[in-house]
């Protein structure tokens, strides 16, 4: 009867467990795979097929599944202590967490603020801003700026600063519009532009908007360098630099959402050292807790605490999650920090990359792929696909190709990435180069 049971998952699940970012219906062609357990970069199904996870289960996943250093923290922590509140109580893993992520901002973040999941980090950087300005007697600073195509998160405040229609168009009548200004993305280049070029262009949308509107707005929210949702739309760091000097001059805060592209992904540990500023709220989730549990946070200067920071209670900062600051997934943060220093993996990522882009060579130049991109731990290239219902189909034919080849690998749209886990070894390095470009060929072919 249990084994029964147990072979029969996939029925299951799709009975009971409604899935996230899925049209049901396209369950009926679109395989849904039985993970029983994951090892490395590897993930296991129950039929005893084995998946590269080369896009780190949603971005998430740094140093592998089921990771030996993670485990045992992990194991060590739940003797001690599993959860308490963190309304009146505090506990070591929160403050060990907080001291570490405000040392790698040299302090210039100093604060810290937790909830569980990426969207609450940016609803609570968005609440921060517009109440610090109110408690500062800017009262009218109540609208918000986002990049076209960004994504923040789809609770109903992280979607009114989302730009992807997908996500956003259906619940349009329920979100407070925010102000949507050009994106630097690189591939916008006119003939002759470099992407410094397009970054000043794109600035330049900004500055307009906040000369007419400033007293208005109390923040500018941008996800640096990669706009990872809308496909891996990337872009120069000098286009960070001037929405800090444009911030600056308006009096408007800057958030820096590097749910994605932070924890070095995008090749620092902050993508926003690249660009040498730091911005007046910094959110961090997926990656934090090495993809093990549900963490998100948000860092912010000693300006802002400052503002809240009195006898009132109204004055302070109301926001709370019951699971604020969970020690179990603190502490696999911190375990996930002890792993970027032990193993110097911003730097050994330097070579994985290198070896992983001269891997993709041959699909970086193949007459069916544009704008072939890379940053850090980030790759992505546009498929050619001029059929409209093909284009509509291409990245569920893709994913079902890809663990065909033991790959998981989801396009967006028409934006094939990889995310890897910064784990990978030579021969994963080379496979998954290899496979993604079988993956590909097939797609493409078969379309024509
Ligand atoms: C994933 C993501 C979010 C939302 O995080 P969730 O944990 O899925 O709510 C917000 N911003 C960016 C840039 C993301 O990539």
């Amino acid at each position: 009867m249990e084994s029964n049971k147990q072979s029969d998952w996939v029925a299951r699940s799709l009975s009971s467990v409604w899935h996230p970012c899925t049209q049901m219906q396209h369950h009926e062609n679109l395989p849904l795979i039985p993970v029983s357990h994951g090892r490395g970069a590897w993930l296991y199904d129950q039929n005893g097929r084995r998946y590269l996870d080369a896009i780190s289960s949603w971005w998430v996943n740094l140093f592998g599944h089921a990771n030996p250093r993670i485990n045992a923290a992990l194991k060590d922590q739940l003797d001690k202590l599993e959860h308490a509140m963190l309304a009146g109580f505090t506990h070591e893993p929160v403050i060990e967490l907080s001291e570490q992520l405000s040392a790698r901002t040299d302090h210039v973040l100093g604060h810290c603020f937790y909830a569980s999941d990426g969207a609450s980090a940016v609803e609570i950087a968005l609440k921060m801003s517009f109440h610090a300005w109110r408690n500062a007697g800017l009262t009218d600073k109540q609208e918000f700026v986002c990049l076209k195509g960004s994504y923040h998160g789809e609770t109903i405040g992280a979607l009114a600063v989302t730009d992807v229609a997908l996500f956003r168009d259906a619940y349009g009548p329920l979100l407070r519009q925010a102000h949507v200004v050009a994106s630097p993305d690189a591939r916008a280049a006119q003939e002759g532009e470099t992407a410094p070029d397009v970054a000043r262009r794109a600035a330049q949308d900004l500055a307009l908007l906040l000369e007419q509107r400033a007293s208005h707005i109390a923040a500018v929210i941008i996800e640096p360098l990669v706009q990872c949702a809308t496909g891996m739309a990337m872009h120069d760091p000098e286009y960070l630099r001037l929405v800090r000097a444009l911030c600056d001059r308006h009096q408007v805060h800057v958030i820096f959402d590097e749910i994605a592209v932070g924890c070095g992904r995008s090749g620092t540990f902050f993508a926003c050292e690249q660009a040498a500023v730091w911005p007046d709220f910094l959110c961090l989730s997926k990656g934090i807790s090495g993809g093990y549990l549900p963490l998100s946070l948000v860092m912010t200067r000693e300006a802002v605490f400052q503002a809240f920071y009195s006898t009132d209670v109204t004055r302070g900062f109301l926001h709370s999650h019951s699971y604020t600051g969970n020690p179990l997934a603190c502490r696999a943060a911190l375990a996930t920090l002890a792993i970027f220093d032990e193993d110097d993996v911003v730097n050994r990522n330097r070579d994985r990359a290198a070896r992983l882009t001269a891997a993709l060579a041959p699909l970086a130049t193949h007459p069916k792929v544009r704008h072939f991109r890379q940053r850090g731990m980030i790759w992505a290239f546009d498929a050619v696909v001029e059929d409209v219902s093909a284009a509509a189909t291409f990245s569920r034919r893709f994913f079902a190709a890809a663990l065909e080849q033991e790959l998981l690998l989801r396009p967006i749209g028409r934006t094939v990435y990889l995310m890897p886990p910064y784990i990978l070894d030579d021969a994963e390095i080379d496979g998954l180069a290899a496979r993604t470009q079988t993956v590909f060929e097939q797609v493409i072919g078969a379309l024509k």
